[in-house]
Parts: structure tokens; sequence; C-alpha cells
């Protein structure tokens, strides 16, 4: 691959080999996007046209959750940054490209404050010490942060004087939260949060709708680009009006509200995680709709029970993780036979495997495909696609 024009006029990444979390660094956005409908060309252009890639206008600091790890290095010095791909080895940075600039100054400012609080960091070795992780996440329509410590021990003597620091030089932090994670684990959350500040959550706006969400409730990484992403789905969903709607795998409840805010009837929504159906259900009162209900479950499973019922969804929502759908979920889907299914996807390869089990299974057809570029940069690409029953 060739190293190109654009990416020497603006400065490739200096670690980008060795952090490795920027896989198509190398290429410049207009070759990237071209990599990536190819790639999903590949996959799904068996199934129906590919529509042409939506790109993003300013590819970069567009993530609005940054995470950093802390390690003391030999020479004594606290050092922060990203885990080497596939490694527990850190490769320390101050900033990145693709993340939230006030979220990476956070960072360094809490990492440069730490020795004046005797803060340590904590040890995964050993499992002696503190500081494990710094998660920041900041809604861009609001400029809310919040700020998730994440550590190895309960015990914070300077919990106040600190909060009230980092609070001094970044006022816009409205929430921040102790997770503790004693755990020898890949997981970068624990079980227990104590709120150290504020309210324990922050809000966005995606489509003129209120979002809330916990530290642990997932949220969409990019939202200038979800929100394209959203209006893609929705528009595939054909909403007429009055339609009962399922909202599958649904997170904090957005895109069910969304759905609901342009004229779905009523809307049924079904998530694993306790904290995004908690924000789920706050959400709908936020939006002021009283024709949501939210349930809290395994997809697959609700979808079964759903399936024996008499009154029949028009339209199913799916967004499940990298990891796609399971059998127990399309096999309720063919049962229940919707009108339209919009399936959103963040890996195509999954996608494409569920695709060919509805497809060989039921009468339904893929009448559009549309990806969208969430994670400019890395090799992810996100897909919204539609399917309808044959009559
Ligand atoms: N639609 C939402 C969330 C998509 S991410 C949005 O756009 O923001 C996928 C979601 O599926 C996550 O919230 C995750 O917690 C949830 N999830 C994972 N496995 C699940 C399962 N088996 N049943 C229901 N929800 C699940």
């Amino acid at each position: 691959m060739s190293k190109s024009k654009e990416n020497i006029k603006n400065g490739s990444c200096p670690v980008y080999k060795k952090c490795g979390g920027c896989q198509l660094q190398n290429l410049s956005y207009a070759e990237q996007l071209k990599f990536k409908q190819n790639k999903v060309d590949g996959l799904l252009k068996k199934f129906c046209k590919v529509e042409p890639i939506i790109g993003m206008d300013n590819p970069y600091n567009y993530r609005n959750k940054v995470q950093a790890a802390f390690r003391t290095n030999r020479q004594g010095k606290i050092i922060s940054g990203v885990y080497q791909s596939g490694t527990h080895n850190i490769v320390a940075i101050d900033e990145c490209q693709i993340e939230d600039k006030t979220a990476d100054k956070i960072i360094v400012a809490v990492r440069k404050l730490m020795p004046s609080f005797r803060m340590t960091t904590y040890d995964e070795d050993t499992g002696k010490g503190f500081l494990r992780h710094i998660l920041v996440k900041r809604g861009f329509a609001t400029n809310e942060i919040m700020l998730v410590l994440v550590t190895g021990s309960p015990i914070f003597p300077s919990k106040n004087n600190f909060t009230k620091a980092i609070r001094k030089q970044f006022p816009e932090i409205t929430t921040i939260i102790q997770n503790v994670n004693p755990y020898n684990t890949n997981l970068v959350l624990g079980d227990n949060q104590k709120i150290l500040y504020g309210k324990g959550y922050i809000e966005d706006v995606l489509c003129d709708c209120k979002f809330r969400m916990s530290p642990k409730s997932f949220y969409q990484i990019n939202p200038v680009q979800t929100e394209k992403l959203y209006e893609t789905a929705i528009e595939y969903a054909g909403l007429k009006g009055e339609e009962t709607v399922l909202d599958t795998y649904c997170g904090i409840g957005t895109i069910g509200i969304i759905a609901a805010k342009r004229g779905a009837g009523k809307v049924i929504g079904v998530e694993l995680n306790g904290e995004a159906v908690r924000d789920a259900i706050v959400n709908v009162k936020a939006n002021n709709l009283k024709n949501i209900r939210i349930y809290k479950g395994d997809a697959g499973e609700f979808m079964e029970e759903v399936a024996e019922e008499t009154e029949k969804p028009d339209v199913v929502f799916m967004d499940p993780p990298r990891a796609g759908s399971d059998e127990k979920f399309l096999n309720s889907l063919i049962k229940m036979s919707p009108k339209t299914v919009v399936y959103v996807s963040c890996n195509p390869e999954t996608l494409s495997r569920d695709l060919e089990y509805i497809v060989k299974h039921s009468k339904y057809k893929v009448k559009k495909i549309q990806p969208v570029d969430m994670f400019p940069h890395t090799a992810h690409v996100e897909t919204v696609c539609l399917l309808s029953r044959n009559k």
C-alpha cells in the first residue's frame, strides 16, 4: 500500500505502527473509503447492490469515548496511553488523531495531578496500586463530560481534593465516577461504582432526541456519523404512522425513541445490559414518549416470546454486537414475519452470515445495503440493510 499524499500533508500518526488501532492510516481517506466499499461489496453484493459508502467530512477527533491505561515505567515515571493491539504493553500517547481533543487533555491532566495526590498506578502482575484506567465520555451536542476513574481498590483518600482539582481545570466535567475493578481481567470496567461528583451520567442529543448514558451503557462512538446511520435506518423502516416497531439490542433506546418521534405507533425495545436498560427507560420519559416499553433480557429469547403472540410487529430493527445475531433470534424473526427488517451491523462478516441464513430459510429479500464510515482510519465498517418479505 502506498503512502498517500494526504497523510503526508496531514502528518500521519507517529505511533501508527506501534499502536495498531488505525489499521488504514497509510491510506488517504478517499482510499480508505474505497477499501471499505470493496470489503462490503465482496461480502454483500451477492444479496443486492451496495450503495456508495457515506464518508465523514472531517474524519478526525470523532471519538466521543476515550480510554487510557496507566502504568509506572522502570524510571518510576507515570505513563498513560493505549494498549498496543493484541498486547498489554502501553503505547504512551498524549493525543490521538481520532479521539476527542478535550478527552485527551483530561487524561494528561489527571496523569500530571496524580503525584501530588499520592495516587499510584495499578500493577497488573502484583494486583497492587491504584489507578488502572480512565474513561472519558463527552456529549458532543451538550459538551457534558463524564470522567470515570477505574481503580484496583476502593480506597481513595484524596478523592474530594482530587475531584475539585480536576474540575477546576475542566469545568465541563459534569460527573466523576470511581469504578472499582480488582479483578485479573481484560475488561476495563468492574462491577462496583461510586459517584464522586454530579449525577453519574451525561446527556447528549442525536436526531433531535435527548439521551442520557451511564458509564457501562453502549453509545455509538461517532455521533456525527451516527446521525447519518440512524437517518438511513429510519428511512429504510418506511414509517407511515401507527406501526408496531421492535428495537432489538436497543442499548439506551436511541433507534426506537427516534422511530417513535417519527411516527411509529408503538415501540418495544429489548436490551441485555441493565445499566443501558435503566438509561433507556429514563430516555423514553425525557423525550415525552408514552408509546414505548423497554424490556431487559436476551434479544433471542425475547423474540421467541413475541413470535408466539398474536399481535405481530410491522418493523424489526436489529443492531447486534460484533458477533452478530443467533439462530434463536433469526428463526423467531422468520416466524414473526414482520413486513420490514432493518439490520444495523458493525461487522459485515457476521452480517453476511446472518443475511445468508435469513434469505435461505424465508421469503425475505435484501432490498438495500448502505455502508457508513463510523470509524475512519480503522478497518471497521458499519452497514445498514433493508430486508422485505416477498409477497
Ligand atoms: N442500538 C443501540 C445499541 C447497539 S450495540 C445503539 O445504536 O446505540 C449492541 C447492544 O446489544 C449493546 O447495548 C449490548 O449491550 C446489547 N446486547 C448484546 N448482546 C445482547 C443480547 N443477547 N440480547 C440483547 N441485547 C444484547
